[in-house]
């Protein structure tokens, strides 16, 4: 568990599981090749569920939606890096 802060000074938790703030952004290519994994692993037989998301999510980004702000930050280079930010127009 840990407390974001959004770059507008807003904090919130990611401790609620599945957290209401956290996305994955996978790219179109990524996530082809997450559900190829993911079938490949079903078709020999492994215990897919808990897998999944894991899968999934070491295909893309992490990103939140700032509850207050609704700021997307992406942690492009892994959580514990900055986040890049972006703010709705
Ligand atoms: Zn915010």
């Amino acid at each position: 568990m840990a407390t974001i802060i959004c770059s507008g000074g807003h904090s919130f938790s990611d401790g609620e599981i599945p957290s209401p703030y956290e996305w994955t952004l996978i790219s179109d290519i990524n996530l082809g090749d997450a559900l190829d994994k993911i079938i490949g692993q079903t078709r020999a037989g492994a215990d897919i569920e808990a897998q999944a998301g894991v899968i999934m999510s070491s295909y893309g980004h992490i990103a939140y939606i700032c509850p207050e702000c609704k700021r997307l930050l992406v942690f492009e280079n892994g959580i514990e890096n900055p986040a890049t930010s972006y703010r709705r127009e």
